[in-house]
């Protein structure tokens, strides 16, 4: 097999702020750190969001696995989700056909869409409670002149298979007590508590006999020449030999493999004060993907969620701004539900990483055997990982995924 090294170690600072999942639960456990050489099948590099849900799902089929995190788990981007889940990415079906064609266009929503039902069993299998709870959510714009692209959208989507509906701004006002000029229902949603889902996960897997070490930094992977297992090498020089290695580091670690990754973006987060006034019907999940990007719900304890404001620079601002910026959030927010009682209670922006093509990592390193790529660059964060934990299981299980193509690190 080839040999290798890749280095790793970036240290930037991901989240600047309050934020504010973690203190929703008391049920976080305590990852202590590797500080003996292991082995192990399969060695997961990243205990958030998709390490989570990968190294749950394949510890179902009996590999044995090793989660190693430089932090404790959860702590990286997952802790600044909003837990919004939706199938529909940020870049419409319509466009995406324009754009990769109608077959892959297709194809990469039924990839998010299949990932929402199977977060669904997921959580009925947990049995846990992670503020899990299936949902629609509402695209929304206050732009006369977006009639036609919303009325295409829905019917792109309905032609496909995939459920929406339009809204005009009577209907949006009637159905969903929300200002706007066009809207479009997205159903197979849900929302979360990413943190509580990321500690139940891990929790199980541990039940099943899957090692979790946190405080790890992993520094290098490689694999000398003439052997077939990869050596994972922590910053404190312990070492874990792996049959293969999948790297669900998140957003800051980079590799060669990924020709179509762009540059790190950031976004503002603001969790209010539980609602004083009425929430609006149904409590669907809203979004909108103008510029300023923007996108709210409520709390399992009702407390308005929104985030949006991205910024094209990593460089984190300082708290005034971030507090300045959430104030803009939830006027932003008034200016689609102008009842809203609410005031700030924590506020944060974190660091974010996109693709040029909208879309994720998922697979194999084109040149690297045994090596793979769980990495939820793009919107739709959440349901990446779960598309990731069943193309990557079929990988590794020698099973073909209809989709994989689709997000292939060597597109
Ligand atoms: C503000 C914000 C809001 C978001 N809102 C949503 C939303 O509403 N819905 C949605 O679906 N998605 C959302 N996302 C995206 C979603 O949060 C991410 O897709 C998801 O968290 C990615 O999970 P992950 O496991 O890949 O990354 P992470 O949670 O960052 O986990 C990666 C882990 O790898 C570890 N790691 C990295 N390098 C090393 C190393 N060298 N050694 C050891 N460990 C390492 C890190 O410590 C970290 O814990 C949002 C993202 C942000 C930033």
């Amino acid at each position: 097999m080839k040999s290798f090294k890749l280095t790793l170690g970036q240290d930037k600072e991901l989240h600047r702020g309050q934020l504010f999942w973690h203190t929703t639960t008391e049920r976080a456990a305590f990852y202590p750190a590797l500080i003996e050489d292991q082995a192990c099948q399969i060695a997961i590099i990243g205990g958030g969001m998709s390490g989570a849900i990968l190294a749950h799902q394949l510890s179902q089929a009996s590999h044995d696995i090793i989660v190693v995190d430089k932090l404790q788990p959860g702590i990286g981007s997952s802790l600044g989700n909003t837990g919004i889940i939706q199938y529909h990415s940020d870049r419409a079906l319509k466009d995406f056909i324009r754009i990769e064609g109608e077959q892959t266009a297709k194809d990469f929503y039924q990839l998010c869409h299949d990932a929402m039902k199977r977060l669904d069993r997921i959580i009925e299998d947990l049995g846990a409670e992670v503020g899990y709870q299936p949902l629609e959510s509402v695209y929304i714009t206050h732009e006369v002149k977006d009639a036609s692209a919303f009325k295409q959208e829905t019917k792109s989507l309905i032609e496909h298979g995939f459920p929406a509906e339009y809204l005009s701004r009577e209907a949006l006002a009637r159905d969903c007590g929300l200002v706007g000029e066009h809207g479009l229902i997205t159903r197979d949603d849900a929302m979360i508590n990413p943190f509580k889902l990321i500690q139940a996960l891990h929790e199980d897997s541990l039940r099943r006999g899957v090692k979790l070490f946190g405080n790890t930094i992993v520094k290098q992977v490689s694999r000398k020449r003439g052997q077939e297992r990869i050596t994972i090498e922590t910053a404190e020089g312990h070492h874990i030999v792996a049959e293969r290695v999948i790297f669900c580091t998140g957003y800051l670690e980079d590799f060669p493999a990924l020709k179509n990754r762009d540059q790190l973006h950031s976004t503002y987060s603001v969790v209010t004060q539980p609602i004083k006034g009425p929430i609006w019907p149904k409590r669907r999940m809203v979004w909108d993907a103008a510029d300023p990007y923007l996108y709210f719900r409520v709390t399992e304890d009702d407390r308005l969620i929104a985030g949006g404001l991205d910024e094209t620079t990593d460089e984190l601002s300082d708290m005034t701004t971030i507090l300045q910026r959430a104030e803009q959030l939830l006027e932003q927010v008034r200016s689609y539900y102008p009842s809203l009682e609410a005031e700030p209670y924590v506020a944060w922006q974190s660091v974010f990483g996109v693709s040029r093509d909208e879309l994720p990592f998922i697979g194999q390193d084109p040149k690297l055997d045994q090596v793979y790529y769980a990495l939820g660059f793009g919107g739709n964060g959440t349901c990446y990982s779960v598309a990731a934990a069943d193309i990557l299981s079929c990988l590794i299980e020698g099973r073909e995924h209809p989709y994989a193509y689709v997000v292939d690190p060597a597109r």
